[in-house]
């Protein structure tokens, strides 16, 4: 049971938790701190959180898990704010999508207390943002990483993997460098590509609606990430930009083998890259305990 969370930024994925949590009856009081009052008073109208704060020095006095769920471009900033405040006790972690440079930032923000930060990410979420898109359900079998260090204490790592198994997932250890090549993949790729493509097509064709009224079920399937938070992918984007932009080499380079082989109407080529495609996907997404684990 955790006597007090302390919930930093309360939207999909803070609330989430915050609800997750509250359904398995396993933490007493949930704190939210959040910079705008709209924000705050919703979390409160919809039972997410049992207090809210505007000073983030009280959001996490007496907290025994303190959860940064905020955008990952402002982690660094709030690590930096709420490190005067952190007591030896105190475990901190976070949500955010990218870790490396998560883990960098705590490093220097928490000093002698970076022992007490257990970084994470839970690979579930929604297009959609903001406290009414929080749901208890959210992570109900799907994975939550964390990526802690050398230096990361192991009570808190217990503590923080005990968490997310209360709100319904499984919990993954691996590196923050693993996990950012991982997600650059399987999950920064593929919006990247999303939201260029819906785009591109926007602006292609003034009448966007139509191209999607006639869209089959795979473009539906694979535009609806378009649909994320734009900030919060640009965040990502240049957070996650090593691995990220060596991946885009590699696919800008098989982009122009294929443009080549339609070119050279080289169905042999076009066969090949289908058929070794259509065995991986066939083959690997077959994993029946855990639900999709796409990010959105
Ligand atoms: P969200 O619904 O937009 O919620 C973010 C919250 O952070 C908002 O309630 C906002 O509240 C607050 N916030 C925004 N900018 C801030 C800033 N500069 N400083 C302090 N607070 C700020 O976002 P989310 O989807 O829950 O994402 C939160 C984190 O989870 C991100 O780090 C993201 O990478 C990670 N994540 C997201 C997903 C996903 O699919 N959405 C999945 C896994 C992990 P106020 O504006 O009221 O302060």
């Amino acid at each position: 049971m955790i006597n007090r969370l302390a919930i930093i930024g309360m939207g999909l994925i803070g609330g989430s938790l915050s609800l997750a949590l509250k359904q398995a009856g396993r933490v007493k009081h949930v704190v939210g701190f959040s910079r705008q009052a709209s924000t705050r008073s919703e979390a409160l109208s919809l039972g997410i959180i049992d207090s809210a704060e505007c000073n983030i020095a009280d959001a996490i006095k007496n907290a025994e898990i303190v959860v940064l769920a905020v955008p990952v471009g402002a982690i660094a900033d709030t690590l930096i704010s709420i490190a005067p405040y952190v007591k030896d006790n105190m475990i901190i972690t976070d949500v955010g999508s990218v870790k490396a440079q998560v883990v960098d930032s705590a490093k220097l923000a928490l000093g002698d207390k970076f022992r007490q930060f257990v970084p994470g990410h839970p690979i579930a979420g929604t297009e959609k943002s903001g406290p009414a898109a929080a749901f208890a359900e959210l992570y109900q079998e799907h994975r939550v990483v964390l990526t802690p260090t050398k230096q990361t204490d192991e009570e808190a790592v217990k503590k923080v993997c005990n968490m997310w198994i209360a709100a319904g997932a499984e919990v993954s250890i691996m590196t923050a460098e693993h996990h950012d090549d991982v997600l650059a993949a399987t999950s920064h790729l593929p919006h990247l590509l999303a939201f260029n493509l819906v785009d591109m097509l926007a602006e292609e064709d003034a009448d966007v609606a139509e191209v999607l009224r006639y869209a089959a079920g795979g473009f539906r399937d694979f535009s609806r990430i378009a649909s994320s938070d734009p900030e919060m992918w640009r965040d990502i984007s240049l957070t996650n930009s090593t691995a990220i932009l060596s991946l885009l080499n590699k696919y800008q380079h098989q982009m122009s083998l294929l443009h080549q082989a339609i070119e050279q109407q080289d169905g042999d080529y076009l066969i090949a890259v289908f058929e070794r495609a259509k065995q991986a996907r066939d083959t690997c997404f077959n994993e029946p305990s855990l639900k999709d684990s796409s990010e959105v």
